[in-house]
């Protein structure tokens, strides 16, 4: 355990572990304080393209829950988001692996189809 979270963080959230994206946000930080006052720090919004997406407070580490965007709202963010998962899907490495055993196995097909060649050329 952390205990650098803030309470009710265990650190094993996805806004912890890795969000899909982060954007600036505009909103103020709501937490309430002990003063009774909302602490309104700057914000980040942080979430996944599933829909699932958090209001995080920088200045005190306050995370809020946020509700799903609507769909389709914001060209913008659609393009960013895109563009992420290109990104993410790159270094994820998914495609690659793929395309890493495709060229071993051809690879290993033409080395065989070489030798194969080269015995029957001989013979
Ligand atoms: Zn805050």
């Amino acid at each position: 355990m952390n205990d650098n979270y803030p309470p009710g963080v265990t650190g094993s959230e996805h806004a912890i572990a890795g969000p899909d994206y982060e954007i600036e946000s505009e909103t103020r930080c709501p937490f309430v304080m002990e003063s009774g006052w909302p602490c309104g720090a700057p914000t980040m919004e942080i979430g996944f393209y599933s829909g699932e997406r958090w209001l995080v407070c920088y200045a005190r580490e306050h995370v809020e829950d946020l509700e799903p965007p609507d769909p389709g709202d914001d060209p913008d963010r659609k393009y960013d988001e895109e563009r992420d998962r290109r990104i993410l899907g790159d270094e994820r490495g998914l495609r690659t692996v793929d395309q890493i055993l495709w060229a071993v196995i051809l690879a290993e097909l033409l080395l065989v189809a070489e030798v194969l060649g080269a015995f029957a050329w001989v013979g």
